[in-house]
């Protein structure tokens, strides 16, 4: 079902119809869907619990950096939602939003000695750790707290996942991670280090996967490490499968939330019957893209029609500081027109103001518009607004949420002041 349907010949958010959004907040603007979110995060939570259902025995670690707006952390918290971080930042953006610190797993190659510090101040649930020199840090700065650091091992397990390649992580060649050929003697390391707890093993292969046959065969392979790690005395208490699961952004049919998780709790539950008599092994999701990807759309506003000999440019006043993955991952997003008009089509890119070839939205559409009309760049809601920049001095755009009737402001625009109030002039 889509939170983002046509009524009347204008396209609504739930209730609300966004010219009025439009009206009310300027444009570009984004908008987000509070009923989508819960969907989409409640397809993970009922699964868990129709497929897992002892308590505690998994945890959905939703991705913060996919969106990480302190209004939608909130929600997904108050909804019963754990954190995958990559920075200091987004932990304290969590504990911001009233997120709880515990239910927190730090990821990332490069964690930095202060924000260890501020993660085992908070004592968060697992660090993600990357590689040896990580681990010693991390040992190290546990030591110094008088603390002992639970981790996990992110280990790459060398599988395809068939997407594209700025977002596969789990191919030998990426820098995520550690070999699975090295993962037993980086546990054996690990096992001994006096401020280092081992906990779990984890994984991510990669983003918009739209088949679970490669997180199926990531999940065997990490069963044999934890296996293998069982018959040399180290025992696991959490199995973290990552996220990755993609979404509908034009004709792909991505895997149903509910298959795979049923899937992946048969092949575990068999697993835990034959191996350990059924003992719970928790187990952790990281999802980001598929909770807040098609709950989101960036609104636009055409500032100019340009007709050119080779081609006609819709000019808008988004551009790719406001959404990078066009731009950066040749990345393809639907665009509607917010009033539909019976004037016949042509055949448009659409184009922002920043002064770059590659700042482009959309190629090739048919649309049937006029300046000053409003569009909205669907599928919107997942590194959209946390990939923005302020290239070219441009505030980044309103963020503002829509709950049926309700539009909440979750974050103004930022208007010039704000980006130069931290430069200073020569004395
Ligand atoms: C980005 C990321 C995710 C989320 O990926 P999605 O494709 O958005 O689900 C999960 N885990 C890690 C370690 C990541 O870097």
């Amino acid at each position: 079902m889509s939170y983002f349907s046509y009524k009347n010949d204008i396209l609504h958010a739930e209730n609300v119809a966004l010219d009025a959004i439009a009206q009310q907040f300027g444009s570009p603007t984004y908008v987000y869907s509070k009923a989508a979110l819960t969907a989409n995060f409640s397809a993970y939570a009922d699964a868990c619990r129709q497929h897992s259902p002892a308590p505690d025995s998994s945890l959905i670690c939703y991705s913060v950096k996919s969106n990480s707006n302190l209004a939608v952390l909130q929600l997904l918290s108050r909804l019963g939602s754990g954190f995958d971080i990559v920075s200091g930042g987004e932990l304290l953006r969590v504990i911001a939003a009233g997120g709880d610190p515990r239910k927190v797993i730090f990821s990332g190659v490069g964690k930095s000695r202060e924000e260890m510090r501020l993660a085992l101040s908070h004592d968060i649930l697992c660090f993600n750790v990357e590689s040896i020199p990580e681990l010693h840090r991390l040992n190290e700065a546990a030591a110094a707290m008088g603390k002992r650091a639970a981790i996990s091992l992110r280990v790459n397990p060398n599988v395809d996942a068939k997407t594209h390649p700025y977002i596969s992580t789990g191919l030998k060649e990426n820098k995520f991670g550690v070999a699975y050929e090295d993962a037993l003697a980086c546990y054996r390391t690990a096992a001994v280090l006096p401020h280092i707890e081992v906990a779990g093993i984890d994984c991510h292969i990669g983003s918009q996967l739209l088949d679970d046959a490669p997180l199926l065969e990531a999940l065997d392979k990490l069963i044999d490490l934890v296996d293998q790690l069982a018959s040399e005395g180290i025992h696991l208490h959490h199995l973290d499968i990552g996220g990755g699961i993609g979404i509908t952004y034009d004709d792909e049919k991505p895997v149903a939330i509910g298959s795979y998780l049923g899937r992946l709790f048969a092949r575990i539950d068999a697993w835990r019957q034959d191996k350990y008599q059924g003992a719970p092994i928790k187990v952790l999701f990281e999802p980001g893209r598929s909770i807040v990807g098609n709950a989101g759309i960036l609104l636009t506003e055409i500032q100019y029609l340009k007709h050119s000999e080779a081609k006609n440019f819709a000019i808008v006043d988004a551009a790719m500081n406001d959404l990078m993955r066009p731009a950066m991952y040749e990345a393809w997003h639907g665009v509607q027109t917010v009033a539909r008009r019976n004037s016949a089509e042509q055949v448009y890119d659409v184009v922002g103001p920043v002064c770059e070839s590659g700042d482009w939205l959309a190629r090739s559409r048919p649309l049937a518009v006029e300046a000053g009309d409003l569009l909205a760049l669907m599928s919107a809601g997942a590194y959209g607004m946390t990939m923005s920049s302020n290239y070219n001095t441009r505030g980044r755009a309103a963020e503002v949420m829509v709950d049926g009737e309700q539009v909440h402001l979750i974050r103004q625009r930022e208007n010039p002041a704000d980006l130069f109030a931290l430069e200073s002039l020569l004395a």
